[in-house]
């Protein structure tokens, strides 16, 4: 059984990756930050996702002995030029926002016709070993932004996303999250990475 750390504190992150590698029958025991000897916090300074990943995952791999797993996600909107992308999280200003990011951002929006409001969530999954190994795993879930929020599951700009796969009217806050893990960026990423650590 090999030891994986996935670089974060975010117990629905652990959950979700633990219930994939187990159905992908990856012989892995996952551990998070919380599991591991305390390091700083990496800051993500990158300009892409894949970037960001692989910056978090060679810190944990090099602090932790650990083979590593990091992921970096975000939402690129077609009317935005891929933006707010790697700055997804602080879109609104540097307090990380959920609601004040989604209030900008459909401001932003107001002026765009319903068929220029596509949109998608892309997620990119770095593992880092200790010996210097590196891959990185892609996730998309592409979709339409809304004119409000609508919803309560979720994070993020979940209650402004419509996803192209799921029923139609139905924002991505609105999907249970076994139906978003189906679905999703992450869960997508985390799929091809779970086969590769199956092999
Ligand atoms: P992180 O990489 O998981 O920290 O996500 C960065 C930011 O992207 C979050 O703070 C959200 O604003 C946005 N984001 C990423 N994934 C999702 C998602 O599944 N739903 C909604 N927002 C997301």
């Amino acid at each position: 059984m090999v030891k994986i750390l996935l670089a974060t504190r975010n117990v629905g992150k652990l959950a979700e990756l633990r219930d994939i590698l187990s159905a992908e029958a990856a012989q892995v025991e996952l551990v998070g930050l919380n599991d591991v000897e305390s390091f700083p916090e990496t800051a993500e300074t990158e300009l892409t996702f894949s970037g960001n990943a692989l910056l978090k995952a060679r810190d944990g791999a090099r602090h932790s002995g650990l083979v590593t797993v990091a992921d970096d996600s975000g939402l690129a909107v077609d009317a935005l030029n891929g933006m707010p992308g790697v700055l997804s999280a602080r879109w609104a200003g540097s307090q990380k926002d959920d609601e004040a990011n989604n209030r900008l951002l459909l401001d932003q929006m107001s002026d765009i016709p319903d068929e220029h409001r596509g949109a998608r969530f892309v997620c990119a999954a770095a593992l880092v070993r200790p010996d210097g190994g590196e891959e990185v795993f892609f996730g998309e879930m592409t979709g339409r932004l809304g004119r409000a929020a609508k919803g309560t599951n979720g994070f993020g700009y979940d209650p402004l996303f419509y996803p192209d796969e799921a029923s139609e009217n139905v924002t991505s806050a609105e999907l249970s999250s076994e139906e978003k893990n189906r679905i999703s960026h992450r869960g997508k990423a985390f799929v091809a990475l779970a086969q590769a650590l199956a092999r």
